[in-house]
């Protein structure tokens, strides 16, 4: 479990075999590549890409979902792809002989979820080797209009009672989360970028693998990230999607030596122990 200035993030990831990571606090899970016990409550599940190491435990969040009599999550994916859920779906419907009912809801870049009043979802593009996107989290907040900034509580009231808006809608970036993505699905964007909170994959972090090849698998490499560091003006960065071949011993110590300094002081790595004999 890591607390990213009093977010709680937790999960599975390791790069081609699970990934699943599972934000209490924002209402919602990303990818369901493995079943955690704890996700099956999220009425929302955000999925990245189709990948089976982050779709290939759909079908048991569903099940489990029914088994538990809990309603249908909602699974937002990149559009285009949810004809295909759909049809998987439906054919463990056939095969299982159950309802496992669940609303498939294509979302594209740009465009809200509200997952509360005052918390929202937007996924953002990213470039993989199938139909990919990320997710940024924002809350939404009030506050006194700007033009109303500096007046007494007497004149507020007076334009209030006048039927004149007096807050306006402010809109901050609580946390971003990549999925799997090549460097452009980052870089692309500044707002991502900026977010306090950056859950970002890694999925190579040493020689064995050039930042070129990483590039052609459309993943990120390390060195990419320590390149950006100047950018990556969040908080808290935790990586994840790191690859099978690296320990978590060895992950954290090729974070630790590879980031630059300041930015690897703000950085954690979110290693799990599952290691089949992925090469
Ligand atoms: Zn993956
Ligand atoms: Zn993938």
């Amino acid at each position: 479990m890591f607390d990213l200035d009093g977010l709680e993030v937790s999960g599975v990831s390791v790069g081609g075999v699970a990934s699943c990571v599972d934000l209490p606090g924002l209402k919602s899970c990303v990818d369901l590549g493995v079943i955690l016990d704890r996700t099956v409550a999220r009425d929302v599940v955000l999925i990245t890409h189709a990948h089976a190491d982050h779709l290939g435990s759909l079908v048991q969040h569903v099940a489990q979902r029914g088994l538990r009599g809990m309603a249908p999550a909602t699974y937002v994916v990149p559009p285009g792809i949810e004809g295909d859920v759909e049809a998987l779906l439906e054919i463990w419907r056939r095969l299982d002989g159950g309802e496992l009912a669940a609303t498939i809801r294509p979302l594209p870049p740009g465009k809200a979820l509200q997952l509360r009043p005052d918390l929202q979802v937007r996924p953002f593009a990213t470039a993989h080797r199938v139909p990919s996107q990320g997710y940024l989290f924002e809350r939404v907040g009030k506050r006194l209009a700007d033009a109303l900034s500096g007046a007494s509580r007497a004149e507020i009231r007076e334009r209030r009672e006048a039927g004149e808006p007096v807050h306006q809608t402010v809109i901050d970036p609580v946390l971003a989360i990549t999925g799997d993505t090549s460097i452009a699905g980052l870089s692309d964007h500044p707002e991502v970028m900026a977010a306090p909170r950056l859950v970002v994959e890694a999925t190579f972090l040493d020689d064995r693998v050039t930042p070129a090849r990483a590039a052609e698998f459309g993943h990120i490499h390390l060195d990419q990230l320590a390149a950006l560091a100047d950018q990556l003006t969040c908080g808290h960065l935790l990586i994840n999607h790191v690859s099978a071949r690296h320990s978590p011993a060895e992950a954290r110590k090729l974070v630790a030596e590879r980031l630059p300094a300041e930015l690897a002081a703000r950085t954690q790595v979110m290693v799990s122990r599952i290691r089949p004999s992925a090469g």
